[in-house]
């Protein structure tokens, strides 16, 4: 049984191109891992971890505005060589770019930024910034961004639109004037943070669910059940805690800067978990939930 195990541990490598992915709403195909990058540092650090990913077969790399980091992700990608057309780029509109002119110019920045001519999958970060609750005025200003969004794709600078951290009332009301169905929305997603009413809302509209967190931010490899759970499947915790979230059909999206990890945690998308142990995972409890993005100071 073990040499089984290790035999298939051997064949776990993905490489880029073998990579599976989903199919979006918008009929477009998303690798089912992205590489996160949030607070890998501008510069040296987030330059060498995404080269890292890149290497070790990332196709998916994942950041955002806010992150300030998107000139180093861009040289990265560019030094890597890899086609364009073989990589996919998210990045996100942050919240103090919320009218449409102001969506326009944040996505030309970011494409200056990125050195790159489009944008896979553009996103708005947060659906109810702080300045935006008075009387409401989120509504607005999300219906006006998202207007934008669909004029960009429409003249090819974004491939396909989506949001993050929307909770059901968020997409009702974005709903009312989109003309396009947002393709994705990027909440956090774990073991024991499952963000169940939003879960279903999504997957009856059909709008595929991406797990910022995927590891709890860390505090998930201290859990009893995740380190019990290793050591059965004899993975690591971080490949556990991926295999469960692809068994969910999210799209996890885990970060590192450690070159070790990174590849590592790319080896997961063999791991069949279950029913009970994904069950026993989605239950468990864990301290740190879901941000409320109506109450959060920003
Ligand atoms: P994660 O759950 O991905 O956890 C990252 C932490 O796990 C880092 O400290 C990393 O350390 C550590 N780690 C990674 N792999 C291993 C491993 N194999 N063994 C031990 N430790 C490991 O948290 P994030 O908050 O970064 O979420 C992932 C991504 O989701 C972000 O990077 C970002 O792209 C996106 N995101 C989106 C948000 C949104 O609002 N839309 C909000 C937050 C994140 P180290 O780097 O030192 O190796």
């Amino acid at each position: 049984m073990r040499r089984l195990l290790s035999l298939v541990k051997k064949q776990r490598k993905v490489t880029g191109n073998k990579m599976k992915s989903y199919k979006l709403n918008d009929g477009r195909h998303i690798p089912v891992l992205g590489f996160g990058t949030w607070k890998a540092k501008d510069g040296e650090e987030a330059y060498q971890a995404v080269k890292a990913a890149l290497e070790a077969g990332y196709r998916h790399i994942d950041t955002a505005a806010i992150y300030q980091n998107e000139e180093s992700i861009g040289k990265a990608i560019k030094d890597s060589g890899i086609p364009r057309d073989e990589l996919f780029v998210t990045t996100k509109l942050w919240n103090n770019r919320h009218t449409y002119e102001d969506a326009v110019n944040g996505l030309e920045e970011s494409l200056h930024k990125l050195g790159l001519d489009y944008i896979d999958l553009y996103l708005i970060h947060w659906p109810n910034p702080v300045t935006h609750r008075e009387n409401e005025a989120w509504k607005e200003r999300n219906r006006e961004v998202w207007r934008a969004m669909e004029d960009m794709q429409a003249k090819g600078k974004i491939r396909s639109i989506g949001v993050s951290n929307f909770l059901p009332h968020h997409l009702d009301a974005l709903l009312e004037s989109a003309k396009v169905l947002p393709a994705v929305n990027q909440i956090r997603l774990a073991p024991g943070v499952y963000q169940e009413e939003v879960v279903r809302y999504c997957r009856d509209k059909g709008i595929l669910l991406e797990a910022w967190g995927p590891f709890g931010q860390g505090e998930l490899f201290q859990n009893e059940t995740v380190l019990t759970l290793a050591k059965q499947y004899d993975v690591t915790p971080a490949q556990l805690l991926l295999a469960w979230s692809l068994a969910e059909g999210f799209l996890p999206l885990p970060k590192s800067v450690t070159p070790e990890r990174i590849a590592s945690n790319l080896q997961c998308s063999a791991i069949a978990l279950s029913p009970e142990d994904c069950d026993l995972l989605r239950k468990i409890p864990v301290e740190a939930g879901a941000p409320n993005p109506d109450t959060k100071d920003f």
